[in-house]
């Protein structure tokens, strides 16, 4: 049984049983994406949709109520531009520019954090980092109805690492027990 260090806040993607876990020889991927994050999930819509197959382990079944960040800068809404999902951030999150500094109700000190014209983006938006992630999940799922050969495997948690010459093998454990990759 795999540990869920945290509750899921959007079951994207829940556990299902695939042919890998019966198979009697463990199947090859060209990349394995350990951990279903934003850096796992971004990474798996750059490479998917170019063709790359790409297969996403991630231990829980969606995007979990852990929430951590809330401010997002404006290099990371150009990463998620060139992905497809910067417009979905920006129309849900709130964007800021200037920051402000008090002490009391006295104002002690102001930045602005983009002070040029002509950027397309703001310096920041707040937007809580589940939405983060369900937005790349979801465009995931759009480019995968598109054809692009992305597979997510959620309850899929990596236990064991093996490095050889050529290929890598995966222990991963599942609500049914373990398998090889
Ligand atoms: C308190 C706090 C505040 C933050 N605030 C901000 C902020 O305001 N702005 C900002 O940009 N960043 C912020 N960050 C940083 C941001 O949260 C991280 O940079 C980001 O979550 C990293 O993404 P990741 O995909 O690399 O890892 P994670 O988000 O940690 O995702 C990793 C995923 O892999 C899964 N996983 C782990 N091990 C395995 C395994 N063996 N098998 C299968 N799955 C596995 C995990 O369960 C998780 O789902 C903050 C971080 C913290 C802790």
């Amino acid at each position: 049984m795999i540990h869920q260090r945290y509750k899921t806040q959007f079951q994207l993607y829940p556990y299902a049983r695939v042919p890998a876990q019966d198979a009697e020889t463990p199947a090859r991927h060209p990349v394995v994406i350990v951990g279903g994050g934003p850096i796992g999930m971004a990474l798996a819509l750059d490479l998917g949709p170019r063709g790359t197959p790409v297969l996403v382990l991630d231990d829980h079944d969606g995007v979990g109520m852990g929430s951590r960040a809330i401010c997002f800068a404006k290099r990371t809404l150009e990463i998620c531009d060139r992905l497809g999902v910067g417009q979905a951030m920006v129309d849900k999150g709130v964007q800021w520019n200037l920051g402000r500094v008090f002490r009391g109700e006295e104002e002690i000190y102001e930045f602005n954090l983009l002070p040029e014209e002509g950027h397309r983006r703001p310096a920041f938006i707040n937007l809580q980092q589940p939405y983060f992630e369900r937005f790349i999940v979801e465009a995931i799922f759009e480019a995968q109805a598109k054809g692009a050969p992305i597979e997510i495997r959620g309850q899929n948690q990596v236990t064991e690492m093996e490095r050889h010459d050529d290929h890598v093998v995966l222990t991963v454990d599942t609500p049914d027990g373990p398998y090889v990759l």
